[in-house]
């Protein structure tokens, strides 16, 4: 049974800056945000990666982007814009291994690579 950081924040056994919840998903601002908004989104079930997504996962992980962009619209962000972004195993930067979905708005991003 994978537990990780961000299992406790939605047990509510570590304290988090919540946004949005509902019975799948829970949103929290990111502890060391990259860009003046930085939220992240978390299905409730355990999923480690994205690689780890099955068939079984679709309609979640479709949630879960409909839920950042509804909270980017019901924040006035979506007009100027945002990224959203989900790291993956090593080489993609994954550091918690229950997949989550990056909200990152407020400025001018840029562009990303290596
Ligand atoms: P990853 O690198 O796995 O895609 O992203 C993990 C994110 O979780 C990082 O941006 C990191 O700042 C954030 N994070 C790690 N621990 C905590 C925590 O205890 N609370 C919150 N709110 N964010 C965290």
């Amino acid at each position: 049974m994978t537990d990780t950081i961000f299992h406790k924040i939605i047990r509510r056994e570590i304290p988090a800056d919540v946004v949005f919840e509902n019975d799948e998903i829970i949103a929290f601002r990111d502890i060391a945000p990259q860009a003046p908004v930085h939220v992240l989104f978390v299905p409730k079930t355990t999923l480690p990666t994205l690689d780890a997504a099955g068939p079984e996962h679709a309609e979640l992980l479709g949630r879960l982007l409909l839920a950042a962009a509804a909270y980017a619209r019901s924040e006035g962000l979506a007009q100027d814009g945002y990224r959203v972004v989900i790291n993956c195993n090593r080489d993609g930067g994954q550091t918690v291994f229950q997949l989550h979905l990056h909200l990152l708005a407020g400025a001018p991003l840029g562009h990303f690579g290596v």
